[in-house]
């Protein structure tokens, strides 16, 4: 243990972990999209990859976010020598402002390439209370110490320029992370992938591979960026009137291809949305995003121009309520409204929870007389992630010896450790592991270990972070599925008896006024529960009374109307 630490013991000391390994702990993104987060830990020395967060399930009403659940960390800052965080989407960076004051101290170094860089200290700024973050800017070739891990950054095609992969060379042996990553030859604002630089990787000795799974259930190969460029275009040749183009903030390339085709045929573009705009003032400045002096236009300007000249890029393509695309389409934004005529493209995929939303804004959209373009091929998985054809060479060019699938759904996960199987991997060299696993590597193996960690959601609802557990939401899914019933008795306290008659207040689940009867028979029957349970009076344990409310009412009302109310008894003495 580091100086300074007292005599604290971690709470999952029982677990009696292996320290003489190095061990791989991913605490989300194995198992789910989004969320990544990843330790490595060699004795005392704790390195993490990525601070993503993902996006609520339409389940979990009132949810902003979930973020990684990083109490194994507890106690032991001092061991975070470092974070790397491989490129700016959310789901790599989006938990920085929610976690990072658990594990700062003074001496922890943060590394990322300039546009992430930029990115993670530009959100920051939304954050004013957090630690100030120095960021140390690494690019293809840097190379850093950090104790027992030393690490080489080399560039990776995706989404989003400036997206390093990192060789990690440490006591046990080497281990190669892709990041989030496709094999492209025609790459936005990119060089093409570097096959030279990863058959060097594979000449030495490659211990172990992470490879990025999103892609893995796709066949063939990740189409390249020219070519989702050319089906943007066909949109951009039919369409007489305006182009609003939904996508992620973080979508940087796909923001640049719109905003290159805007120009070839001279539409002016309005960016619409906090994260869009912020991101697109970066990545310009950065030189990431390159744009024409004129082609972006302010919002109120949009008046002096035909429908025919405007783009309107905006976020919303998730369906998110408080984004620009759901605001225009309900008739809320500021500013803009459909008209007749608009094309509307939905730019980015649907993560997994959100269809049914996506599904009611494009009826919506379709309904004011827009059409909708939504092609699997604009998709951020199946244009952002390598393929089976990708993934395959990966594994051959960098010849591993362990293999650990990343980054995706467990099923992800399985496919892409049967592609690795395909390419000569053995079995028992590949670990298919999920969130709060150990995963131990030595020189000669690679195991799980038999317990877990916790990983569970963190959610973050508003400016509470965590305080929204499983139980405070299944209050919410309750509420939301059959509503409210209070009941509120006065009981004389001499007596035992109930005064009057119980008042009830609901709220979502009949409609009282036409509701009289079983409103008169609920308060019969709450008088009767009361008076068996306390009517003999003396010392009545009030607790008791209220659970026989809260079921026998339950039932009562199940009985009677198949819903499932939340119930809420009140009891008060006088
Ligand atoms: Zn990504």
């Amino acid at each position: 243990m580091l100086k300074g630490l007292g005599v604290q013991i971690s709470p999952w000391a029982h677990m009696k972990k292996i320290q003489q390994n190095l061990q791989i702990i991913p605490l989300g993104g194995l198992g789910e999209v989004g969320r990544n987060l990843m330790l490595l830990e060699y004795k005392n020395s704790v390195l993490i990859i990525d601070m993503g967060f993902r996006m609520p399930e339409e389940d979990m009403p009132g949810i902003d976010y979930i973020i990684p659940n990083i109490e194994y960390l507890k106690n032991k800052q001092k061991n975070v020598l470092g974070i790397v965080f491989t490129h700016g989407h959310y789901d790599h960076i989006g938990a920085i402002p929610y976690l990072m004051e658990k594990i700062w101290h003074p001496q922890l170094r943060i590394f990322a390439s300039s546009l992430t860089r930029a990115i993670i200290l530009k959100r920051q700024g939304d954050f004013p209370l957090q630690p100030k973050l120095e960021i140390q800017e690494v690019k293809d070739g840097s190379k850093i110490n950090l104790g027992p891990f030393q690490i080489e950054f080399f560039r990776q095609n995706h989404n989003i320029p400036d997206n390093l992969g990192l060789l990690i060379s440490t006591p046990i042996g080497n281990i190669l992370h892709t990041s989030d990553f496709k094999f492209d030859e025609n790459p936005v604002n990119d060089l093409p992938t570097n096959f030279e630089k990863l058959r060097n990787f594979g000449e030495r000795n490659i211990l172990l591979l992470l490879s990025d799974s999103t892609g893995a259930e796709e066949p063939n190969h990740s189409f390249s960026e020219k070519t989702i460029q050319e089906n943007l275009e066909q949109i951009f040749q039919k369409a007489r009137g305006r182009i609003i183009a939904a996508t992620f903030a973080s979508l940087i390339n796909r923001i640049q291809q719109i905003i290159t085709l805007s120009e070839k045929y001279g539409r002016k573009v309005i960016v619409e949305g906090y994260s869009m705009k912020t991101n697109v003032e970066i990545s310009k400045i950065l030189g990431y995003i390159k744009v024409k002096k004129g082609t972006l236009i302010k919002v109120k300007e949009i008046v002096k121009y035909p429908d025919s000249k405007i783009t309107i890029l905006c976020t919303g393509a998730q369906g998110e309520g408080q984004a620009s695309l759901m605001r225009i389409a309900n008739r809320e934004h500021k500013f803009l409204r459909l008209r007749k005529g608009d094309a509307v493209i939905f730019s980015s995929s649907i993560i997994p929870g959100n269809e049914r939303t996506v599904q009611i804004l494009k009826d919506e959209i379709l309904r004011q007389g827009c059409k909708v373009f939504h092609y699997k091929m604009m998709d951020i998985h199946a244009g952002g992630h390598a393929q089976k054809e990708e993934l395959e060479e990966m594994i051959k060019l960098t010849k591993p010896k362990f293999f650990l699938p990343i980054h995706g759904q467990f099923s992800m996960l399985v496919t892409h450790g049967e592609i690795a199987k395909g390419c000569g991997i053995q079995e028992k060299n590949i670990a298919i592991a999920e969130n709060g696993q150990i995963v131990n590597l030595t020189p000669e193996r690679i195991f799980i270990e038999k317990g877990t960690l916790p990983s569970n959601y963190v959610m973050v609802d508003g400016l509470g972070i965590g305080d929204v557990g499983e139980i405070v939401l299944r209050d919410r899914q309750t509420l939301a599925k059959d509503g409210m019933f209070v009941i509120v008795a006065v009981v004389d306290r001499q007596t035992g008896k109930v005064r009057g008659s119980p008042d009830i207040i609901s709220r979502g689940f009949v409609y009282l006024r036409e509701s009289k009867k079983l409103l008169q028979d609920t308060r019969k029957k709450v008088i009767k529960i009361v008076d068996e349970a306390a009517g003999s009076g003396g010392a009545v344990n009030w607790i008791y009374v209220k659970d026989e409310i809260r079921n026998k009412i339950g039932q009562f009302l199940f009985s009677k109307t198949q819903r499932r109310p939340m119930i809420l008894p009140v009891v008060i003495e006088v």
